[in-house]
């Protein structure tokens, strides 16, 4: 059985880290989206309020003692930028929660007023960029690619002004945490070292509890710990960076704020999936020199762990300076090794020279020829016996050279299908179907969007209706900017 636990773990931290802070009043709350499935997934009903408590809780209204809601505190490298101070400026840490595995969840809301971090915002959200991230990161999670969830979109019934009257929202959302690399920079910037021991020793029991670390809490340091805790976060990231883009995944702000060590993808502002492949897509409106583009993820998600370890250095000896930057160092392979095996399996094929030189080509061929990446990578288990193939002469060569390398591969026809399959997805939440789902729901329709919810539950699979969630967009449909919606 689920429990929240009574009082946030996270209190337990240095109180420089967070802010007590209820979520503040709205006009008229109501539920406009709700994840079933991860309810029961939570046991949301076993644990103790009335859906219309919830609803009272998270719209301000009257928040159940049980509940001791925290906004937290952060800092971030912002486009390259150091800024001392960020933190949820609309957001709280409603509650934690146990699932059935033990497996602890953070229950954060977004939008829900202003905090002592909220400088010049109001604190709330538009419902457009609400729904967003409640589609993108349900289509990620479908995907089985590490990511925050979301567990409901909440109308709130007041106009958010942006560029002109939107309508609110709360989204409310889940993750196994919310420790961002800038909640570490945000103590290492004020020299607090005994503080980051704290959050190190923190994170590491609650996120990576089955890393063997001697107990160094009486010490100054944590020599062993930072390292061991470094290494992890680098595989992480290095893996789920190669996720994305084995889904053509472009986050859009990786800044070191939008990082978390447990290594979910989070805060989904002005993030896509590309239609039409090319290495430096870029969709964010504010991303003008492409720092954060498709093909610079893996570099970037390098830099923000390089950011981590300057802040775990601060609390090792110096002899362990080296190790620390080795780590940083380690993450190019680690990324490459882990991008390599999976385009390689996007194809059918295990790792080597040939696989990979083969892979490269076809990204070249789609590249050139501006083809569809979903589309084209899915439709290749269709072409493993293929004789008759349609299209340029090169495409043709490179269908052919493929096949012989899979042939060569002794694997029956069957399980390379099965392989490609359930790495190339026949769907994902394409920017226009997303905006599409978007502008419905403004205009009281939640058709489009439940649909596109449905589908993109099993994405590797066909499923009733998903043919119209793969056509990718008519040049009248293209988006090529998207924005933060902030
Ligand atoms: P984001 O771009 O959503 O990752 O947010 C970056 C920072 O700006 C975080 O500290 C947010 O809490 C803050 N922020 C974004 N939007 C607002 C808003 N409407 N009101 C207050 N703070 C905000
Ligand atoms: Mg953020």
């Amino acid at each position: 059985m689920a429990h929240m636990t009574p009082k946030l773990s996270y209190t337990q931290l240095p109180s420089i880290l967070y802010q007590h802070c209820h979520p503040e009043s709205v006009s008229h709350p109501e539920w406009l989206l709700w994840n079933d499935e991860l309810a029961a997934h939570l046991d949301w009903a076993g644990l103790g309020l009335s859906q219309d408590e919830w609803l009272a809780a998270i719209s301000g209204q009257a928040v159940p003692e049980i509940l001791t809601p925290i906004a937290m505190a952060y800092a971030g490298h912002q486009f390259g930028h150091f800024v001392p101070q960020l933190g949820d400026g609309r957001a709280v840490l409603m509650t934690e929660v146990d699932d059935a595995a033990g497996i602890r969840w953070d229950v954060h809301l977004k939008g829900s007023g202003r905090t002592m971090f909220s400088r010049q915002g109001d604190g709330r959200c538009p419902l457009g960029p609400a729904i967003r991230e409640y589609i993108v990161s349900e289509a990620m999670h479908g995907l089985g690619i590490p990511s925050t969830r979301s567990l409901a979109v909440i109308g709130t019934g007041d106009s958010v002004y942006r560029e002109s009257a939107l309508p609110g929202a709360i989204l409310v959302r889940v993750a196994r945490g919310h420790i961002r690399v800038g909640t570490f920079e945000f103590l290492a910037a004020r020299d607090r070292r005994e503080e980051l021991c704290q959050l190190l020793d923190y994170s590491l029991k609650r996120l990576y509890p089955h890393i063997e670390v001697p107990d160094e809490t009486g010490s100054k340091t944590r020599n062993r710990g930072a390292r061991q805790f470094l290494e992890a976060v680098c595989q992480g990231q290095a893996e789920l960076v190669a996720q994305w883009m084995g889904v053509g995944f472009i986050h859009g702000v990786m800044n070191t704020d939008n990082m978390v060590v447990s290594c979910e993808t989070i805060d989904f502002g002005p993030c896509a999936f590309m239609d039409t492949y090319h290495p430096n897509t870029v969709f964010s409106s504010i991303d003008r020199y492409g720092r954060y583009a498709y093909s610079e993820q893996s570099k970037i998600a390098q830099w923000n762990i390089s950011c981590l370890a300057n802040c775990l250095a601060m609390i090792v000896d110096e002899s362990e300076y080296e190790p620390l930057w080795e780590v940083v160092q380690s993450f190019s392979n680690r990324f490459q090794a882990a991008w390599d095996r999976l385009r390689c399996q996007k194809i059918g094929l295990g790792v080597s020279t040939e696989s990979l030189e083969v892979s490269d080509t076809l990204h070249n061929i789609m590249k050139d020829q501006l083809l569809d990446f979903t589309l084209t990578y899915r439709s290749l288990a269709g072409l493993l016996e293929s004789t008759d193939i349609d299209g340029s002469a090169v495409w043709v060569d490179w269908v052919k050279r493929w096949q012989s390398l899979v042939q060569a591969s002794d694997r029956s026809i069957k399980d390379v299908t099965e392989t490609m399959n359930s790495v190339n997805p026949g769907v994902i939440a394409r920017n226009h179907r997303v905006q599409h789902a978007i502008d419905a729901a403004e205009t009281g329709d939640w058709g489009p969007c439940q649909r596109l919810l449905a589908v993109l539950q099993t994405p590797y699979s066909e499923s009733p209706g998903w043919e119209i969630f793969q056509t990718p967009p008519t040049p009248a449909e293209v988006i090529r900017d998207t924005f933060c919606g902030t």
